[in-house]
């Protein structure tokens, strides 16, 4: 992801597209270089939150994240999980990165199809999310183009990744090559040891 938010800069950052100013004096730069965002002005609390209900679904680290949520969504969906990890009209806040972080943890491959998925498997997976997503919080995120911390620190994340932008390295946990592939679109990088590949259904 490129663009951040930064609380009261100390210099005023390049490609600011917008400077929120907070009711308690202080300032929030939007920084945009690729112009990718957009913003969008709602009135009051009940209207933020009928826009966010429509577009997100659970939120990591929430009571509503539960197995018997992901479960539910997941049935009978033939999208690889990988795709369905980064739909955030199902899990809110989980990208490329941590996608494949999650998914390599929880040992499931990217290709398999969501709703063949095990309910144990879909245990292992919600706990990945909120493991991966609370290491990327602990380094501040990570830094691979130009992403800031809101403090305009950069992130570290980058240095602890398992699998992903490891292509050609070998796997931490057991020195498998990691692969890249393409999924949902994204590039995506998997141990074909620990994670295996889905079998072909015979016809
Ligand atoms: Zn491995």
């Amino acid at each position: 992801m490129t663009g951040a938010l930064l609380y009261d800069p100390v210099v005023a950052p390049v490609h600011v597209r917008a400077w929120i100013d907070l009711d308690d004096g202080h300032r929030v730069a939007y920084v945009d270089p690729r112009r990718f965002g957009t913003a969008h002005l709602l009135h009051g609390t009940p209207s933020r939150d009928a826009y966010l209900d429509q577009r997100l679904g659970a939120e990591p680290m929430t009571p509503e994240f539960t197995v018997d949520y992901l479960r539910t969504l997941a049935r009978g969906v033939r999208a690889p999980i990988k795709a369905f990890v980064l739909d955030q009209r199902r899990i809110a806040g989980v990208g490329n990165i941590y996608a494949d972080e999650a998914l390599h943890r929880a040992r499931i491959h990217p290709l398999r199809p969501a709703g063949r998925i095990s309910t144990a498997q879909l245990a292992a997976l919600r706990d990945a999310i909120e493991d991966a997503l609370r290491a990327g919080i602990e380094a501040k995120g990570a830094t691979i183009d130009d992403f800031r911390h809101v403090d305009g620190a950069a992130g570290s994340f980058q240095d602890r990744f398992l699998v992903h932008r490891r292509e050609g390295e070998p796997c931490p946990t057991c020195a498998t090559v990691v692969k890249k592939l393409v999924v949902a679109g994204r590039g995506t990088y998997v141990c074909e040891h620990c994670q295996p590949r889905p079998r072909r259904r015979r016809l």
